[in-house]
């Protein structure tokens, strides 16, 4: 049984020092002692937290980040021009590429403190629409990468039909995205069947992209394929949405929503940016959690959430790296605060009075990222999944106990904190580096070699 010894660990009863947390072989924490001392094969670490999950993932544009930063020939560019060079990198990629931009993605990701991802997966096709012969054929390259990298996976198969609020069809890269509802179920079943081959903590949730992609009876349909399962879709990112909906539905997309369906705490609702005063309450009420993606928001531009009413009405929230445009747990955290702080010029808006920002942040996105996949894990306690990250204090500036460790990560310090990472007790990270680093780092480095000879 694998066992860790901790300086200090944050637990549901606050900080312990000198901890021992075990893992048994389904990858949960078997015990967890305080006030201990070090045993010969224990795995010392200096801090250990339960690690983050992703809510939110599409990894293959991890291998066109930094590919949409030159300004394009006129007028502004936005959301959508962004999404052109996605759609003209997405029909390039095969299988194989697929697979090696995800396990890159992947290790990142443990790298940076996620153990567990909710992957959010729209690409389904051949580049123009052709299924290949085996309809699960792209869902299974996620799996095989979340396997090589011993991610903790959710999958989300996305349910895609339309190209628009008014039903217009699908065209250039959508055209790898489209099921109709017997292919999608199929996709669905052999996605249940692929995730099989995984350790016992994988997850299958479902996802219909948008309402721009998705309406009524879509969201109903795929609401009744998988009734008890994690339930993800994009909302109110871009203004051009809203006005989409207001043209078609009279109604603005949260607003709608929540007219017209039971949401609930299993439907996580990503981006959320543009709602009204009482939209935000509306959601923050439901249980749902909003999937909050701050680094990929502030890059693509699209605004900022309203995170002090959402919070304030009771609201649940997690953080997903989306575009993978950057993939950093602190940097997330950081920027959701940052942007309320420069809207609202104001100091630590997210936290009570006398809490710490790093705190509240960091225990708010464990809670609502675990709600998300559907996953046990988020606190240190016995029973959970052993998704645990360990970061040296001797790497921050100022304090190294109590909350001041997570004032000092998410404001001031740097992914090289992380030491070691455990995702559902897999050991995969250590020594601060992907125990697979070598061999993914080599095929995704060969593989973005050959896609760039195409672009
Ligand atoms: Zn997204």
């Amino acid at each position: 049984m694998p066992e860790i010894f901790a300086r200090i660990a944050l637990t549901p009863q606050g900080w312990l020092k000198n901890v021992q947390v075990s893992i048994d072989a389904d990858g949960r924490i078997a015990t967890v002692d305080s006030e201990t001392r070090p045993g010969p094969e224990m795995t010392q670490v200096d801090a250990l937290l339960p690690a983050l999950s992703n809510l939110h993932s599409h990894t293959f544009q991890r291998g066109m980040a930094g590919l949409a930063e030159r300004r394009g020939p006129a007028g502004r560019d936005s959301f959508w021009t962004w999404r052109e060079i996605m759609y003209r990198f997405l029909d390039l990629l095969s299988p194989e590429d697929i697979e090696a931009i995800a396990a890159f993605a992947f290790m990142e990701m443990q790298e940076a403190g996620f153990a567990a991802v909710a992957e959010f997966h729209y690409l389904h096709h051949q580049p123009g629409g052709a299924p290949y012969d085996d309809v699960g054929e792209l869902s299974a390259r996620i799996a095989a990468a979340a396997s090589q990298t011993g991610i903790g996976l959710t999958l989300l198969p996305v349910l895609y039909r339309h190209g628009g609020v008014d039903g217009r069809p699908l065209a250039g890269g959508q055209l790898r995205f489209g099921n109709d509802l017997p292919g999608f179920e199929a996709l669905m079943a052999r996605a249940a069947t692929i995730l099989k081959a995984l350790p016992v903590d994988v997850g299958l949730g479902v996802a219909p992209h948008s309402l721009r992609a998705a309406n009524r009876d879509d969201i109903q349909a795929a609401l009744a394929l998988r009734p008890e399962s994690p339930f993800h879709m994009h909302i109110a990112e871009q203004e051009a949405e809203i006005d989409e909906m207001l043209a078609v539905h009279d109604a603005r997309p949260v607003a709608w929503l929540l007219d017209t369906f039971e949401v609930d705490r299993r439907w996580c609702l990503i981006h959320c940016t543009h709602m009204l005063p009482e939209e935000t309450i509306g959601l923050a009420r439901t249980g749902a959690v909003a999937g909050l993606c701050p680094v990929t928001e502030a890059n693509l531009g699209d605004g900022i959430f309203d995170a002090p009413r959402f919070v304030e009405a009771g609201g649940s929230f997690g953080v997903g790296s989306d575009s993978n445009i950057r993939i950093s747990t602190i940097e997330e955290l950081r920027q959701l605060e940052y942007s309320q702080r420069l809207r609202d010029r104001a100091r630590v808006v997210l936290a009570g009075p006398g809490e710490s920002a790093g705190r509240v942040l960091y225990g708010k996105a464990l809670a609502g990222g675990a709600q998300a996949l559907g996953r046990e894990c988020g606190t240190i306690t016995p029973g959970g999944l052993a998704d645990l990250v360990a970061i040296d204090t001797e790497r921050l500036p100022g304090i190294s106990d109590g909350d001041g460790i997570l004032d000092g990560w998410v404001f001031c310090g740097n992914g090289s904190a992380i030491t070691d990472l455990w995702s559902a007790g897999r050991h995969m990270v250590r020594s601060g580096r992907h125990i697979h680093a070598g061999e993914i780092r080599a095929r995704y480095r060969e593989t973005m070699r050959l896609i760039m000879d195409r672009l």
